[in-house]
Formats: structure tokens, C-alpha cells, sequence
């Protein structure tokens, strides 16, 4: 097995958990204000990490998809919200460097596309943009195709009218790169709508269950104007993604492995006695159910990583079913080690402000994220080698 823990991962991850601390001591007033953590992107900003995907000679830390994995993985073990919004921004930073490094585009389309990801790249690194991926519309189950907001090319861009759900760093985002299509073609457009933009409205009340510091409102685009050249990849490269480079789709999935250790560090403490509270590690029901939590995790921390050792362009079949089973297992096991933790850490853990509350509730969120929600992915998978011809 591939060894993950490079010299350079290992240093990257090390400055994320020297950041831990700071970021886990204002989790809980994320989570009871539903406010988005921007003192937590100051500090990311600070240490580069906004620029995490971008590469070195344009003023980035040069990290690929797996390096984002663990560094994903390590920052929601503080701060779940903090991390899945992380997720959106830079998750467009991968697409449109080392994803559409491998995508096929035409000679020009290449050197346009390279001419526009620059522009983006200098807004991170320069003045801290943060950029949101809008694209769920909740009606397309599988939400990487027809969709319904439209871009009418207009001189010098589009106009963009349609309605996005959960659109995670709504407040937030500088650039809400959204998914749309132009009318008589039926390729997807990945286009930055600028935030300041006229004609967009931020709708409805933001207050879940969980990862409610996301604060993911639904958006509303009326005959907003974008520029040609905000156009984020060359038509038909979005749909390239979903067949040629799916592990995109999986990017959610690392930040339900954080919220699994994070539970699992808050339940070592809680048994050892850590910070003055009483030692209960001599009981052996606890140590069996600490047992069962570290097996759970061992389980979908390992197939994460076998993915992320032979994750790249064009996937064989064997290599997609395991990233979805790696996604089913992450987004599965976080809420059942959560709810383990709950019975073995005792009612305590119940009270408010508990960072296990906290974590039980983030934990149960992920199974429904689409377009590789829990029910759409096993659905695939309870047909997948069965139904092959
Ligand atoms: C905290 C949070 C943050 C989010 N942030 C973003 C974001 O930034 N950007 C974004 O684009 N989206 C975001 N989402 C939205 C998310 O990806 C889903 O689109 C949304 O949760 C789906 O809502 P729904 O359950 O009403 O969907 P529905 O489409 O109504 O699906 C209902 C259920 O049926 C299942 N289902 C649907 N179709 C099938 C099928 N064919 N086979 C089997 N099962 C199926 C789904 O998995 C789901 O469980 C976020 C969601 C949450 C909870």
C-alpha cells in the first residue's frame, strides 16, 4: 500500500493542526449563532491554506486532490462547518487546476482556460476570494445534469436566472460558481457569478440540525449579468468530470472522516478523565464500546485512503465502486460512531455547550449530500456488477 504521508503532506497537515485549537475553541458559538466562521477563514487565509490547490508558481501551496483529502480530514476533527465550506472553495480550485489539467479541451480553449483560472487564482491568493459551489437545485436526483438554471448569452456574457438550494457560504463567497445551461445545448456551464452582482437575492431562514455554520440559504439569480470570460471551464469539461474524473463528487466525503476522529478524540478524553472529569476507562462496556467506534473508524479511514492512492482521470469501474463505497462508508460511520460516543461518554455529553452535541448533529448531515447522497450511491452500488450488461 501506497504510503499517504509524504514529507511535504505530513508538514501541511502539521500546520492545520497547529490551527486546531483555535479553530475548535469557536465551534460551539458557530454552531448555536449559525453564523459562518469568518474569523476561521482569516486565520486560513493567513496561513495560506485558501490557496491550498493552487499551484506554487502562482503563489499557492501546490496541493493535489489527496493532500486536500488529509488536510480536509484534519480540519473538520476541529471544526465541521469550517471544513465543508472549505470543501466548496476548494473543490473549484481542483477543478479547474489538476482535474482540468486531465480533461480534453481544445488547443485554444487550453490557453484561455489557463488565462481565466490565473485571474481566479491571483483573487485567492492576492485578496482572499472565497469562492461557493452552488449547484444543487433540488430536482435532478442525480444533480449533475439538466439543470434548470439558464445563462441566455448576451453581448460580452450571460445573463443568469435561476434558483440554487443550499448554497453553502451563501453570505460569504465572492464568486458563487454555479452549475446552468444555455438553451438548445445540452452541455452543463460552470459560471462564477460574482456575489456583488444585481439581481441576486439570498433567501430563506438558515436554521438546521447541523453543519450550521455553512450557512447555506438558498440563492436566487434574476437576469444576472456575468462576464464571458467568468465562464470557469470550457463547456462540456463539467460533464467530462462526472464520467472521466468522478472522485470530485467525493471531496464531501473527507470532512465526515474528520468529524469521526474528532469524536473519537473528544471520547478518549472523556474515558481518560482529561480536564478534571472522572476516569471511567476501568469499566470494560466502555472500553468495548471504544473498541467498536475505533473499528468503525479504522474501517472507513482505511478505504478512504486506498481510494486516495489510485485516484486520478478515467477510473476503472472496480476503482469508482470502491470511491462510492469509501463515500458511503465515510458518511455512514460518522453518525454511527457519533451515536456510540453519545452512549459510551454518558447523558453528560448530551449538555449544551458539548462538542459531541455538536458532532452528533454535523455527523448525521453528510448521508444526504448529492449528487453521491448515501441513498443515490448504494443505489448505484446495489446495481453495480449485476446489471453490467
Ligand atoms: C449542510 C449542507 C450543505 C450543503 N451545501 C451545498 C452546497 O454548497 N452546494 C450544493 O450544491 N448543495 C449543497 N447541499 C445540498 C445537498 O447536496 C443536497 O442537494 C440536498 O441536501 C438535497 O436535498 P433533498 O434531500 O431535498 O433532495 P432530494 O433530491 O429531494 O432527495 C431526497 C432523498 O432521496 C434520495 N434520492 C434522490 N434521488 C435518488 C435516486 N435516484 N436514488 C436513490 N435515492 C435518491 C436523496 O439521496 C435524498 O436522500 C448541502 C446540504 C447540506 C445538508
Amino acid at each position: 500500500m501506497i504510503d499517504l504521508m509524504t514529507p511535504r503532506r505530513r508538514e501541511l497537515v502539521g500546520r492545520m493542526a497547529a490551527l486546531g485549537p483555535t479553530i475548535a475553541a469557536r465551534a460551539d458559538q458557530v454552531d448555536r449563532d449559525a453564523a459562518f466562521p469568518y474569523e476561521n477563514y482569516a486565520d486560513l487565509r493567513e496561513a495560506g491554506f485558501l490557496a491550498l490547490c493552487i499551484p506554487e508558481e502562482h503563489g499557492g501551496l501546490g496541493a493535489d486532490f489527496s493532500t486536500y483529502a488529509l488536510i480536509s480530514e484534519e480540519l473538520a476533527r476541529h471544526c465541521g462547518s469550517t471544513a465543508l465550506t472549505f470543501n466548496m472553495h476548494t473543490a473549484t480550485m481542483l477543478l479547474i487546476g489538476q482535474i482540468a489539467d486531465d480533461l480534453s479541451m481544445g488547443d485554444e480553449e487550453r490557453v484561455e482556460h489557463d488565462r481565466r483560472r490565473t485571474a481566479v487564482w491571483r483573487g485567492v491568493v492576492e485578496d482572499g476570494t472565497i469562492h461557493a459551489q452552488p449547484f444543487s437545485e433540488g430536482r435532478a436526483p442525480g444533480e449533475t445534469a439538466g439543470f434548470a438554471t439558464q445563462a441566455v448569452p448576451v453581448d460580452g456574457g450571460f445573463r443568469v436566472s435561476g434558483r440554487k438550494i443550499f448554497a453553502s457560504l451563501s453570505e460569504a463567497a465572492d464568486s458563487h460558481n454555479v452549475t446552468c445551461m444555455v438553451e438548445g445545448d445540452d452541455r452543463v456551464r460552470f459560471l462564477g457569478v460574482p456575489a456583488d452582482a444585481e439581481g441576486i437575492t439570498i433567501q430563506g431562514d438558515w436554521d438546521p440540525l447541523g453543519m450550521r455554520g455553512t450557512v447555506s440559504k438558498n440563492l436566487l439569480f434574476d437576469n444576472v449579468f456575468v462576464r464571458a470570460d467568468q465562464e470557469l471551464l470550457p463547456p462540456g469539461c463539467f460533464d467530462q468530470v462526472a464520467t472521466r474524473w468522478p472522485y470530485f463528487y467525493m471531496t464531501l466525503s473527507f470532512s465526515y472522516l474528520g468529524i469521526q476522529r474528532a469524536v473519537l478524540d473528544y471520547t478518549a478524553a472523556a474515558l481518560r478523565g482529561d480536564g478534571g472529569a472522572t476516569e471511567r476507562r476501568d469499566h470494560p462496556q466502555k472500553q468495548n464500546g471504544w473498541a467498536e467506534m475505533r473499528l468503525a473508524w479504522e474501517r472507513s479511514q482505511a478505504l478512504t485512503y486506498r481510494v486516495l492512492g489510485e485516484v486520478g482521470v478515467d477510473p476503472t469501474e472496480d476503482q469508482l465502486h470502491r470511491a462510492w463505497s469509501a463515500t458511503v462508508t465515510a458518511m455512514e460511520t460518522a453518525p454511527e460512531v457519533a451515536s456510540t460516543a453519545v452512549r459510551v461518554c454518558g447523558g453528560r455529553s448530551l449538555l449544551r455547550p458539548s462538542a459531541l452535541e455538536r458532532m452528533y448533529r454535523d455527523a448525521r448531515c453528510g448521508a444526504t449530500m448529492l449528487p453521491w447522497s448515501v441513498e443515490v450511491t448504494l443505489d448505484r452500488l446495489g446495481r453495480a456488477g449485476l446489471y453490467d450488461d
